[in-house]
């Protein structure tokens, strides 16, 4: 049996990382596990929990209790279909939809700063990870959550790039935002994310940059075939 290994996916908001992570696992037959839905998932649970306060402020008492499990409340991811691809649940409902609105959009950094939220996160993705032949995208995957990740990839591109992808997502899924809040939206979770004190984001020692602003997502792929080789992974 061949072994399989753990690819870690990191970089900037919007940069098309679940595009490229979840093609690579399906090249790879591997897993795919987009750890921003789960972050996403617990600021849907803090926002409908009444955590997330009128003036924008966090009841972070609350949301801890909560993520304790008083009362208990569970994210959890589940596979469906034959992509290998996961959805997001949350205390027992499918909430791929819901997490992927603006105002999530707006708390969600906030969110994700908290240590105690990104330990409850960790938690799982550790238990997911022991299984191996798992992609994960996000932002601390190959510096805090495996940090021995067998092949790390770090992504980035032009932040007016990112933004028109995002945008043209989002309109295409009927909601209604503009370009400019969109690019607003990024710039902030991109500072709140590199600035946090616990696992900031920033490209590891030994992650590859793939800045994809002028490349497709074929391009990017056959950019992935060329790193295996390159680094005999092919095989795993
Ligand atoms: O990937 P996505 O944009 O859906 O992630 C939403 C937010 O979750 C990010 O802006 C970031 O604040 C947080 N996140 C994180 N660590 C990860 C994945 C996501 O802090 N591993």
């Amino acid at each position: 049996m061949t072994s399989r290994i753990i690819i870690a996916v990191d970089g900037y908001s919007s940069t098309g990382k679940s595009t490229f992570a979840k093609a690579i696992a399906k090249e790879m037959g591997y897993v795919y596990i987009d750890t921003g839905a789960m972050y996403r998932a617990v600021t849907l649970l803090a926002m409908r929990s009444g955590c997330v306060l009128d003036d924008g402020s966090m009841d972070e008492e609350r949301l801890r209790r909560l993520l304790s499990g008083h009362p208990s409340a569970d994210v959890s991811f589940r596979t469906s279909g034959s992509g290998g691809a996961s959805e997001t649940w949350l205390d027992g409902e499918n909430v791929e939809k819901q997490i992927r609105t603006i105002e999530i959009s707006r708390v969600v950094s906030h969110v994700a700063a908290l240590p105690f939220v990104r330990q409850y996160v960790d938690k799982k993705l550790r238990e997911i990870g022991l299984r191996k032949g798992v992609v994960m995208d996000g932002r601390d995957i190959g510096t805090a959550v495996f940090p021995d990740a067998e092949l790390k990839i770090f992504m980035t591109a032009r932040p007016q790039v990112r933004a028109m992808r995002r945008y043209e997502e989002m309109t295409a899924r009927g909601h209604h935002v503009s370009y400019e809040e969109i690019l607003g939206n990024l710039s902030e979770r991109d500072y709140i994310d590199t600035h946090r004190e616990t696992a900031p984001l920033r490209q590891a020692d030994d992650a590859v940059l793939l800045d994809n602003s002028d490349m497709t997502v074929e391009d990017q792929i056959m950019w992935f075939r060329d790193l295996l080789k390159t680094r005999h992974l092919c095989g795993y």
